[in-house]
């Protein structure tokens, strides 16, 4: 698995904002693999508000060129918390959405993010549902880990850490880094690039992209290609 390593790294970015564009191109730039997780629902909507992070989405026609390079994976329709809706309806949000994905991209979607914040994000409930009834093979809670080690359940799926705490993934990184482990290692962070925006973070994350990259023991991978292709 791996080529033969036992560390890797994968990121994950939500909303499908056209932020993507310039993270995309940063991390092409240090061979960084991500999975981008899209609302296919509001592609092309534009965010009027003046806000410093625009939440403008990219356009449906774009998509397959903007993440040649990467996964998508969604994120439902149109962003609901999956544990309050009835079961027709966490299937069709799921469902719907692979389909117009998988129609723009011209592969089959097999990754999830489990929208919205807070203690809605997820549960049991809808992880086992959509085990049952749905070719999600993984989806990504919100829940930091701080650590390493591998997922006891691919439905309910504890990222490491999220993008705005930038010092603590640094932190991180080091460890991993000088990490010589005898089983497999992930370092998965998450986040939507408007925070990049919002903290004014993009210089902060060109730098974590050049101390994370270019390990020799280190995979670097998209979610799907860490998760699925080469772990279980
Ligand atoms: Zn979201």
């Amino acid at each position: 698995m791996w080529n033969n390593k036992l560390k890797a790294v994968t990121f994950s970015f939500d909303d499908g904002v056209t932020q993507d564009i310039r993270l995309i191109e940063m991390l092409d730039k240090y061979g960084l693999k991500a999975t981008f997780n899209l609302n296919s629902a509001f592609f092309g909507s534009v965010d009027t508000s003046g806000r410093k992070d625009p939440r403008n989405k990219v356009r449906a026609e774009e998509v397959a060129k903007i993440y040649e390079n990467h996964e998508i994976a969604s994120h439902t329709l149109t962003h609901p918390y999956l544990t309050t809706l009835s079961d027709e309806d966490i299937l069709y949000q799921i469902s719907q959405d692979q389909n117009n994905l998988s129609e723009l991209c011209g592969y089959d979607i097999v990754g999830l993010a489990y929208p919205g914040g807070g203690e809605k994000n997820n549960n049991a409930y809808v992880a086992d549902f959509i085990r049952k009834n749905t070719s999600i093979k993984y989806a990504r809670t919100i829940t930091s880990t701080y650590g390493f080690g591998l997922p006891q359940d691919l439905l309910r799926l504890d990222p490491t850490i999220q993008i705005y705490e930038m010092d603590k993934m640094f932190e991180l990184a080091e460890r991993f880094i000088d990490l010589k482990p005898e089983t497999p290692q992930i370092y998965y962070i998450w986040g939507h690039s408007y925070e990049f925006d919002l903290n004014d973070s993009w210089d902060n994350m060109e730098k974590f992209c050049e101390v994370i990259s270019g390990h020799d023991d280190i995979f670097y991978g998209t979610n799907r290609e860490v998760l699925l292709d080469s772990l279980f």
